[in-house]
């Protein structure tokens, strides 16, 4: 089978790799739709350490072409998304149903190999059968979704809330997305103006663009009393998280999500003197069904997030669409 193969920094080679077989409890699925994101370029960019050689990609949806012992759903043929994190199961974290914090978590693309690649091995329990109705392109981006699927429930948002988002990229258009789906009106913010009208076509009611005046009095403005009730900070920098906290009113909520590396500095006098609770979200434990259902219903489009397409054969070029400023989410058909 033909797979992109990662040998170092920035040197990928599509080549003819031996065909995977499934062992007890896997299958192989055949790769129809494969997305790119962050992670990747990271670990292509030699940022992020993996051991090489490795086969990049973790979001995808594929058909299953072989069943290893022991293994009854999904069956050969079913269409399925994947959930590219699997933890040990027996761990005190796992027991306590913590899988995603799980010490010994394994993830599909970076600590064994992924998605840009033909056919691609996987635990059967990975797997989520895609409704009939619903095409490849609209689950694609399922793993990003269940990822905004929880930092909206660790947000704890209700109907009628105010919520800001944080970052224009593909989890904080989803995110604008998921909070509409659970009644709050939403202000999308972002560093630059250009994703700001697609953010609006989605559901936001208010955006802004942050060099545009201070957040402080936006918020006001847009929930009528001291700031919005939640932020769901998604653009992973140091400085999204003082927009998040300058968002916020007394009281109320942050969720962290976007993982900055960097060391973040904070006010942290004015959580306490606000009592602001900030809250880490990380990957899903069980937010993947949710995230097929909002698809399925209509309250997720997940169409006008794809921006590129690229053969696997083109994996460089596709690299190179990922930091164009217009591309959102990237997409390679092997
Ligand atoms: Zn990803
Ligand atoms: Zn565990």
């Amino acid at each position: 089978m033909k797979a992109a193969v990662l040998h170092g920094p920035r040197a990928v080679r599509v080549e003819s790799t031996a065909t995977p077989e499934p062992s007890v409890g896997e299958v192989v699925v055949r790769v129809t739709v494969a997305g790119l994101c962050g992670t990747d370029y990271s670990i292509f960019a030699g940022e992020r350490p993996v051991r090489y050689p490795r086969v990049m990609g973790h979001e995808f949806v594929g058909r299953v072409e072989a069943v290893g012992a022991g293994v009854t759903t999904p069956g050969i043929g079913d269409r399925v998304a994947i959930e590219p994190n699997y933890s040990c199961g027996v761990c005190p974290l796992c027991r306590e149903g913590n899988r995603n914090l799980c010490l010994a978590r394994t993830a599909i693309g970076i600590d064994v190999d992924g998605c840009f690649a033909e056919l691609v091995r996987v635990p059967a329990r990975c797997c989520w059968g895609v409704p009939e109705a619903v095409a490849d392109d609209d689950v694609m981006v399922t793993e990003p979704l269940a990822v905004v699927v929880r930092a909206v429930a660790r947000g704890a948002v209700r109907a009628g809330e105010t919520a800001a988002v944080v970052g224009a990229g593909t989890l904080g258009l989803l995110a604008v997305q998921v909070l509409r789906a659970r009644g709050a009106r939403v202000l999308l913010v972002s560093r630059t103006a250009r994703r700001l009208t697609l953010g609006r076509d989605l559901g936001a009611e208010n955006v802004h663009a942050v060099p545009d005046g201070p957040l402080e009095a936006v918020a006001r403005a847009v929930s009528g009393r001291e700031g919005v009730d939640c932020v769901i900070e998604t653009a992973g920098t140091a400085e999204a998280v003082s927009h998040a906290l300058a968002l916020v009113r007394p009281g109320g909520r942050v969720v962290l999500t976007g993982l900055p590396h960097d060391a973040t500095s904070v006010r942290f006098f004015s959580v306490v003197r606000r009592e602001i609770t900030i809250v880490g979200s990380m990957i899903y434990q069980d937010e993947f069904a949710e995230a097929m259902r909002l698809v399925a219903a209509g309250h997720v489009r997940t169409r006008p997030l794809i921006t590129h397409r690229f053969a696997l054969g083109d994996i460089e070029r596709a690299f190179a669409a990922h930091r164009e400023p217009a591309s959102i989410k990237v997409a390679l058909i092997p």
